[in-house]
Formats: structure tokens, sequence, C-alpha cells
């Protein structure tokens, strides 16, 4: 039996499936409070053992069908605090709490409803052709991907006690390529992220006599300007590396000099050395201005979180890839660019040691795609993850995920009768 034979009853699943993906759509929950989606998603896992709040929010559905590779797929589940522009009639006008108690609206902006739509999909049609393979499948949901620390919370509450670890991990992201379009990547496909908190200390007092005081401000801005030479100074032109400082907050009134200025920063990098080099830099920075400002206290760097960069085991993004181009054909499989976004998936492989396949699943309408690349419109037309207006369309964005998923696990798992390939 054959991928396309698992598949044959996915047409009569999709109107369910687009019910679900609606229905997650227009309820979406922010990291770590997925309280609503999770419970929809273990209802669904008909035929698995399932266990919920793993991790706070999180759900694993266990298929054990006799001796075989444990295959693990993933399915992040959060939304962020984004106000949907789409348009679209099942848009959401959830608004909701958020961790630091403000009232915020709330969008599945990243495509999250759409993963975990897929996950589902793909797990009811494997479990009603378990004759078809053999093994153990982990169907995980993740909760609080956005936040960056879900999967390390679900690993930590003791994920991989349940069944044992996986053999091999598998995950896939919907993106702004055309619908219908699965793209791969060996090696590294995204990038490591770090979220740094700065505080400057200074000495606060009357906007009129600066020489009592240390200026945090003026401290600030020159911490922000000169961190900006990281990338352009000190990584090679070869390498790569970004380095955003996405706040600034310092002061209440135009005379009082405050009496510190509090930064976030956010570092991307490709490769480990470079990471590291960077934030080095970062710390050498920061303390550096802040010695040449005259602080009467050495700032503060905290590190918010951080994870690694996401690296897909080259043989198993091989034999994946493979069996993508036999599936869908060789036009429908491209080679994925690396991306700057990051992604906690590879904590799954990391703690394991399973190898890990990460992939990504185009959501946007094809022609519009190609259309906006032929003008070198790409960034400005097609919306992009996060943002207001990101609106994965519903077909064949819904199929090409379970399909990928289907195809994907059963080419790990074991074909009943034939010889074991642990
Ligand atoms: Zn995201
Ligand atoms: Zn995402």
């Amino acid at each position: 039996m054959t991928a396309r034979d698992v598949l044959a009853r996915l047409d009569g699943l999709l109107p369910e499936l687009e019910k679900l993906y609606l229905d997650l759509h227009r309820h979406p929950e922010l990291s770590f409070a997925e309280h609503r989606t999770a419970a929809e998603l273990a209802r669904r896992l008909t035929g698995y053992e399932v266990h919920t709040g793993i991790g706070g929010t999180g759900v694993l559905g266990v298929l054990r069908n006799g001796p075989g590779p444990t295959v693990l797929l993933r399915a992040d589940i959060d939304a962020l605090p984004v106000e949907e522009k789409t348009g679209l009639d099942y848009a959401s006008t959830v608004r909701a709490t958020d961790a630091d108690g403000n009232e915020v609206p709330v969008m599945h902006a990243c495509g999250h409803d759409m993963h975990a739509t897929w996950l589902s999909g793909a797990a009811t049609l494997l479990a009603e052709a378990r004759h078809a393979w053999q093994g153990t499948l982990l169907v995980v949901f993740q909760p609080g991907e956005e936040a960056g620390d879900g999967a390390e919370a679900m690993i930590h509450d003791g994920l991989f006690d349940v069944a044992g670890g996986p053999d091999v991990v598998l995950g896939q992201h919907v993106v702004p390529g055309g619908a219908g379009w699965v793209l791969t990547r060996p090696g590294v496909i995204m990038a490591a992220t770090d979220a740094l908190r700065v505080v400057l200390r200074g000495r606060g007092g009357h906007g009129a006599r600066p020489e009592c005081t240390v200026d945090p401000v003026v401290l600030a801005a020159s911490v922000v300007l000169r961190l900006q030479t990281i990338v352009s100074r000190e990584i090679s032109a070869t390498e790569s590396a970004v380095v955003t400082v996405g706040s600034l907050h310092a002061g209440t009134a135009h005379n009082v000099i405050p009496e510190e200025a509090v930064l976030e920063v956010n570092v991307r990098a490709f490769d480990e050395a470079v990471r590291q080099k960077v934030l080095a830099a970062v710390e050498r920075i920061v303390h550096g201005e802040a010695a040449t400002a005259g602080a009467p206290e050495p700032p503060e760097i905290t590190r918010v979180t951080g994870f690694g960069v996401t690296v897909n085991d080259e043989p198993a993004n091989t034999r994946l890839t493979g069996s993508f181009r036999e599936f869908f054909g060789p036009e429908r499989v491209l080679e994925a660019p690396l991306i700057t976004g990051s992604e906690d998936f590879g904590e799954f492989g990391g703690a394991s040691g399973a190898p890990s396949v990460f992939w990504l699943v185009g959501g946007a309408d094809a022609e519009a795609v190609l259309e906006a690349i032929a003008a070198s419109r790409f960034e400005q037309d097609i919306p992009s993850n996060h943002s207001p207006r990101f609106a994965p369309v519903l077909h064949p964005t819904l199929r090409t995920g379970v399909e990928t998923l289907v195809v994907g696990a059963l080419e790990f798992l074991s074909v009943p009768g034939e010889t074991l390939t642990a």
C-alpha cells in the first residue's frame, strides 16, 4: 500500500478539515493559553492514546502499531497578538489578555491554525490506514512556539517519557510561496535567535543640569548606533547576522533625566560561531559604552529567550525530498531559501538525538506569487507570516500539508512484512 492509497480518503476528509481550520482561525489563542485549541485537537485523535497538558497546553497522541521506527510529527498551535486585517469573512475579532495583563487583539498571523489542521488530518488518515504501516506514531501539538519555549516546556514535562524518544522528527510551516509548492533544504534552514533585555543604568536629575547626572538616554543612543557596527564591521561579508533593537524605553518627561534606559535586542545568525561572536560583541559594546559614559552601575544584560539554528539532517532530508518529488512531481518540490525567521522545532531532535527535518509549504495564490516575483514586488505584494494581512488560500494549501505529512511519515515508518529499518 502506498501513500497514494492512504491518501485516497483525503477528498472525503477535506470538508471536515476545512471546518476545523475555519474554527481554529476564528478562535486564535495566545502562547500557552491554547486551551480550546488543544481540546479541539485532542478530541479528534481517534484511535490514539491521548495525553493533554504536557508543557502547559501541549497534546501528545501515541499510536503504537507494532514493531518499527517511531516517527514524531509536530505542529505548533499558538497565535499572535496581531489585529487581523485580511478582510476575510472568517477573520478573527478575538481579543485576549496577554501574559503582562494587557488586552491585545489575537490572530493566527503565523498560520499555526493551518499546521494544526494539517496534522489533525494526517493523524486521522494514518490511524485509519494502520494496516499499511508498522511502528509508532507520535503526534505532537506544541504550544508556545511564538514565545520561544513551547518545545522545551513539553520536553521538560516528560514528552519522551510517555512512549520513548523518536527515531525521526518531522515538521512543516506554511509560507508565502505558491499554494501547492513544497520547499525543502538540506542542512541549515532557519536562523538561531536570541532575545536580550539590556538595562542601562545612569543617574537621574533635572533636565537643566545634565552635569549632575549620567544621562541614560544619550548612553542608550550611542549603544544603539554602536550595535549596528557589529554586522557591518565585525562579521565577514561571506557570513550573515541580524542585530535589531526592537524596543527602547527611557524617561517620563522632557525636563527630567531618567535613571535608566531599557533596550530589547534581537539577534539572528545561521552559524553557531557567528552567533556567539555577535552575542559577545553586544556584551562588550554595552559594557564599553556604559563605562565610557561613566555609568554609576554596570549595565544588566538578560537573555530572555533563545534557540539554535534549525538544521535538517542531510540523509533524512534527502529521503524526504525524494519521496516528495515522487509524490508531487519534481516541478512542485523546490529548494527552500535560508530563512532569517527562527523555530523551536529543532529542540525535539536536539533533546532526543533523533534526526529532524523541517520543510515549508506554500500557502499564497501561486499566480499572484509568480506575478509578484516577475515584477520584483514579492515583499510588497505578498503578505508574509506575522503580517495582519497574512491569509493562506484554503485550496490546495489544506490538502498539500496533509499529503506532505502522510508521505513523510510513511517514508520513515516500516512497511508490514518488510525487514525492519529502525
Ligand atoms: Zn511566527
Ligand atoms: Zn510560525
